[in-house]
């Protein structure tokens, strides 16, 4: 099994990488401080023809799946974490029209995306039902030719600034329950739809994540993605394996960049009453070896979820829903004892990966119920 990227793979992520640092890097601590949404790094991917990374090539994209993904999320998020969920998001929403597209719909969306004129997200989280994405409450009533969708989402990342939104309803048939989850790609600028208050977050700050109410969005029959009731083949086979894959690969990079940030200080802060650096002392090399091993061994989980995930293995499973990246809160909180007194500064860079990792456990699939799935998975139990 190829468990590393392709020639094609590296060659995009040697695309990404000089793009990151000529394009995102300058912007990263304004987007932070600033709330700002990264226009500027969406822009520099579609000019790049990375907006496509998962849109087949037949259609113009990229053709990559899921170790794609996490590579590309990984090089964005080492620099700008917002910027690579912001990408994140509309890969993972890319991924859900792709995998039952009509082909109007691969021509008004997937087409577009894969020439970098236009960005989707991903609106799955409702207040109603928190942490348990796959249970919306937001409803759909077929309406001649139309649904009629009413309800409400919460953090919505590109919320405002994106062309489409995957939304997650329930079937509109009047026997349906809770849990019976449709798919619908819904415009922006549809009427009856409201954004909501913008959004301040304790870190993602560049994410727009907002809220947005529908009060009878009319919507076209033919935005249907699959049909009405796929839940579980939905949020099985392509929500959560891409949703994981994105934030898998966002805090790896975090990660990493904790492990760059305190090889940095430790090889330059010195001391004049010694002249020695940092580096140089026993404990500190310890704990950095140890903070090096903490990423290798989760790069190294999420190629091998990636992989066994593109190939569909049935046991990947358990692989993917172990790979999101813990590592990013432990390695970004070492880094922050590591860096001393500099980094404890309000606005250090280290302060903004700890920020921006926390996310981490809190988006959905949340951590706690992530590792409830996965013992779940590994002992043959049904996930719900
Ligand atoms: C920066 C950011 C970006 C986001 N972007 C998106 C996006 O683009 N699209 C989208 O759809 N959503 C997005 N979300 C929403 C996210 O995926 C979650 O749905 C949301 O954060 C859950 O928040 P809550 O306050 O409703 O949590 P709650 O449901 O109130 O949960 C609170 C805590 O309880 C825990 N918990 C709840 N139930 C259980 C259980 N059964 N077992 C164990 N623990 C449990 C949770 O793990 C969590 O830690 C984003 C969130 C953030 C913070």
């Amino acid at each position: 099994m190829n468990r590393f990227p392709t020639t094609r793979l590296l060659e995009i992520q040697a695309r990404v990488e000089a793009l990151t640092e000529s394009k995102i890097a300058p912007m990263a601590q304004r987007v932070d401080q600033e709330c700002i949404w990264p226009a500027h790094s969406m822009q520099a991917l579609a000019d790049e023809g990375l907006l496509g990374l998962n849109v087949a090539e037949n259609l113009g994209g990229l053709g990559q799946g899921l170790l794609g993904l996490s590579v590309v999320t990984e090089t964005i998020g080492r620099v700008c974490p917002s910027s690579a969920l912001c990408f994140g998001m509309h890969s993972v929403a890319t991924a859900v029209i792709a995998a039952k597209a009509t082909q109007a719909q691969e021509d008004q969306y997937l087409r577009p995306i894969a020439r970098g004129e236009h960005i989707t997200t991903l609106a799955l989280a409702e207040q109603g039902s928190g942490a348990h994405f796959w249970l919306p409450e937001t409803s759909l009533a077929a309406d001649d030719g139309h649904y009629r969708v009413n309800g409400a989402k919460q953090f919505v990342t590109n919320g405002g600034h994106a062309d489409s939104y995957v939304i997650s309803t329930l079937a509109s048939e009047e026997t349906s329950e809770l849990g019976d989850f449709s798919c619908l790609v819904v415009d922006r600028d549809t009427a009856g739809m409201t954004w909501l208050e913008a959004w301040q977050g304790f870190g993602m700050r560049g994410n727009s994540s907002r809220g947005v109410r529908f009060d009878d969005a009319c919507v076209p029959r033919g935005n249907l993605l699959g049909q009405e009731g796929d839940q579980v083949w939905y949020v099985f086979e392509v929500v959560a394996p891409y949703f994981l894959m994105a934030m898998a690969g966002t805090y790896l990079g975090i990660a990493q960049s904790a492990v760059d940030l305190a090889s940095n200080h430790l090889r330059s802060r010195g001391y004049s009453h010694s002249g020695e650096t940092l580096a140089g002392v026993e404990a500190l090399q310890t704990c950095f070896a140890e903070m090096w091993v903490t990423a290798e061994k989760c790069r190294g989980l999420v190629r091998e979820a990636a992989t066994r995930g593109d190939l569909g293995q049935p046991d990947a499973l358990p692989f993917l829903l172990a790979c999101k990246a813990d590592a990013a809160v432990k390695l970004a909180n070492d880094a922050m004892t590591l860096c001393g007194g500099q980094a404890y500064r309000e606005n250090s860079r280290v302060a903004q990966i700890l920020r921006d990792a926390r996310a981490g456990h809190v988006m959905s699939p949340t951590t706690n119920i992530l590792k409830s799935w996965t013992g779940r998975a590994l002992l043959g139990l049904p996930l719900l």
